[in-house]
């Protein structure tokens, strides 16, 4: 199957998000983990390469996104889409300008647009502004952001010092006139020579407009919300033919584990409920597993019932972590937590596990990557942004749900358990 769209993320939960929304379709979505090593073959009609260099530095960012441009355009994509956050984290230098820019001069082509609105979850542009909620960007929590601090709402504003092509302004009075006005905008621009065109996007038609009139656009960029529109347009005009292959529904075991590495609000809120249905549930303490090692779970692991789906989770509350980042340090305790989940996830396959939920974006990559699994099917979605997914591990079908932070219901862990069953 040729590929119709080929998507590039820069990073691996956004790869997901963008899958789950494109997946929505119904039609097949591949996701690869980094650059594959092999050259194309039995491609999807939507591919996504997750790389993981958003906070990279500018020339690593480049090459990274260039070498997963080749390898798309070698599947036969002939349209491209670069997603990043819908919050635009970048820093001064980049990445999201240097990257489109190199994308556009390997394509040959002259102009593309950046639209990271999602109005579902309370992303919107106007006049250029990006808002969080109701808050302009600058003044939302992502003024305080670690690597990438927002400190400029405008997106003309924050594209300039990263581009070397002059940048503009499709604006909502524009994209409110529709589709064939947009594209005249957009036109006109050109023929000034303004390669970069932020979009205003205050609603889901906006987005249904913005991709109606750039779908035949080389270059699309922007959040995942953008793209959601893409199939059923391209399904409509022929580009994706109705006999498209469908996302996969295989057989898989049904030895269960969830593995929760995320400490944010919600995955607090999900692993509390889930101890409260008294599933099987152990309590990772960072100061004992720094000292002691992995032994302790997985003698407990190997006593469970996979069927009760175990919860193995170092999830705690902020003034715990805190605690446990000041005794132990952010890095070091993050890290041996992470390779303690991932060894639970390597050693309840060997026993027998073939459905795996884990949360926590850097737990995911961890277990992913001791899994050996650097290629995913997208399934059925969990919820908004969590698809199932699945893949082979070490010759076994398995099938694996990846939560980000914030991302599901309190009742996530039985949500993935029961959508599974259902297909
Ligand atoms: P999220 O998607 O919520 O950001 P991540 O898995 O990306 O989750 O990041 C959470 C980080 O916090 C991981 O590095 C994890 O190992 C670490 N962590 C988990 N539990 C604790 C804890 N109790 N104390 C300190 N760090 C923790």
């Amino acid at each position: 199957m040729m590929t119709v769209l080929g998507c590039i993320a820069d990073d691996f939960t956004g790869a997901t998000d963008l899958a789950g929304i494109l997946a929505r379709s119904g039609v097949r979505i591949s996701l690869h983990i980094g650059v594959p090593t092999q050259p194309p073959s039995e491609t999807s009609p939507f591919e996504i390469i997750a790389l993981k260099s958003r906070a990279a530095n500018v020339s690593k960012a480049v090459a990274e996104t260039r070498a997963a441009l080749d390898w798309l355009q070698r599947a036969g994509a002939q349209r491209f889409f670069w997603k990043y956050c819908s919050t635009f984290d970048s820093t001064m230098e980049g990445n999201i300008g240097p990257v489109a820019e190199a994308l556009m001069n390997d394509l040959g082509t002259a102009q593309t647009i950046y639209c990271p609105a999602f109005p579902e979850n309370g992303r919107s542009i106007f006049m250029g502004n990006l808002f969080v909620g109701q808050q302009p960007l600058a003044e939302s929590p992502m003024k305080d952001h670690p690597l990438t601090p927002m400190h400029d709402s405008n997106l003309v504003r924050l594209l300039r010092p990263q581009v070397t092509k002059p940048v503009g302004l499709a604006d909502r009075l524009t994209v409110a006139q529709g589709a064939s006005a947009l594209r005249t905008k957009l036109d006109m621009l050109n023929a000034e020579g303004v390669a970069h065109v932020v979009v205003d996007a205050v609603a889901d038609e906006d987005l249904l407009v913005i991709a109606e009139a750039c779908r035949h656009m080389p270059l699309m960029t922007g959040g995942s919300a953008i793209a959601m529109p893409l199939p059923a347009l391209y399904l409509a005009d022929g580009t994706l033919s109705a006999d498209a292959p469908k996302i996969p529904s295989p057989k898989v075991g049904r030895g269960t584990v969830i593995l929760s590495g995320s400490c944010s609000a919600m995955t607090n809120k999900q692993v509390a409920t889930y101890i409260n249905k008294s599933a099987p549930t152990y309590r990772l303490d960072p100061l004992e597993i720094a000292k002691s090692g992995a032994n302790a779970v997985l003698n407990w692991l190997k006593l469970q019932d996979l069927s009760q789906a175990p919860l193995v989770y170092a999830t705690a509350d902020p003034i715990s972590v805190k605690a446990t980042q000041d005794a132990l340090g952010t890095a070091a305790i993050g890290k041996i937590i992470e390779e303690i989940l991932a060894l639970c996830a390597v050693a309840m396959r060997d026993a027998g596990a073939r459905r795996i939920i884990v949360a926590g974006g850097e737990t995911s990559g961890a277990v992913t990557k001791a899994l050996g699994v650097t290629h995913l099917d997208i399934g059925a979605e969990i919820a908004p942004g969590v698809p199932w997914t699945f893949c082979q591990s070490d010759g076994n079908q398995m099938a694996l749900a990846l939560k980000s932070g914030n991302f599901g219901a309190p009742t996530f862990f039985t949500d993935a358990q029961n959508k599974l069953d259902l297909i």
